[in-house]
């Protein structure tokens, strides 16, 4: 599939490599790609995409929205409405939209699912009825979370309205907090595309203090930890990779709670922990 020589810097050879938890973006919502099959220049790292992967990619967003619920299902639009006892009329007027929106939502074959708006509405309705009262607010960043979007409240809002993955990253720091991790060769790597959070994680490294920090050819930095016999490398390219190797224990822990709580609060649907890196 790859092996052809990179239009980008004309020098290096398109190699194929398996990206674990790749994020990208369908149909502009972000999507984390389990395993992901790229063409990578051993040389400027530019990254290469098939079609046919990318179909792939496709097809396992639209499994992704199925399976995680992400929109009401047609039988589902129609319960709902039933459940009210209330007339298509009556129901698309009570949501805002036209009766012949609500027939084609609720069609078994339907080619696409109602806009995000009404489906946001008629989960609202149900889950009111269900509940009685509900966190608006609160229920709607949920939603969005599903998408991999964060919505951060300010404190005094999220005082009322507690968001779900923050809750989660904090959880998983206290439980690690009194854990030893035993020294271990390393060799980890993420994606890290976003030019915030690359600018976050940055700022976060160096508040643990490196010992060094290195320049060298095709990286935004080098970062060079050093504490007894423990050593790691992290390094960042500009393509997005930020690899981690060397051989520690603590000291790895500490700069995974750096990259991963950062990685969770921008792609809080991706939802990968430092337990899982350190293997515990
Ligand atoms: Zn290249």
């Amino acid at each position: 599939m790859f092996g052809y020589k990179c239009s980008k810097c004309d020098e290096g050879t398109v190699r194929e490599k398996i990206i674990l938890k790749y994020p990208t973006k369908m149909m502009g919502y972000p999507f984390v790609v389990d395993e992901a099959k790229l063409g990578i220049c051993d040389k400027c790292k530019t990254e290469y995409f098939s079609d046919i992967e990318t179909q792939r990619w496709e097809r396992l967003f639209e499994e992704s929205l199925l399976e995680n619920k992400l929109f009401l299902l047609p039988q589902e639009t129609i319960d709902i409405r039933k459940q009210l006892d209330l007339s298509m009329e009556q129901f698309a007027f009570l949501i805002g939209c036209t009766r012949q929106s609500l027939h084609n939502w609720g069609k078994k074959n339907r080619s696409q699912p109602q806009s995000r708006t009404a489906d946001l509405m008629m989960k609202l309705v149900y889950k009111s009825q269900i509940e009685g009262q509900i966190d608006v607010t609160g229920f709607l960043i949920e939603e969005a979370q599903k998408l991999g979007i964060t919505i951060i409240l300010s404190q005094k809002a999220a005082d009322k309205s507690d968001s779900l993955s923050q809750k989660e990253i904090l959880e998983e720091l206290y439980r690690l907090h009194d854990t030893t991790i035993p020294i271990r060769d390393v060799r980890n790597a993420l994606i890290i595309r976003d030019a915030d959070l690359r600018e976050t994680i940055k700022q976060g490294l160096d508040r643990i203090g490196p010992t060094e920090h290195f320049h060298e050819e095709y990286c935004e930095y080098v970062c060079h930890f050093e504490n007894g016999d423990q050593m790691l490398w992290v390094k960042q390219y500009p393509t997005g990779d930020l690899t981690i190797e060397g051989h520690a224990g603590e000291l790895y822990k500490r700069i995974l709670e750096v990259i991963i709580p950062a990685y969770n609060m921008k792609y809080p649907g991706t939802k990968i922990f430092i337990r899982d890196y350190i293997a515990l």
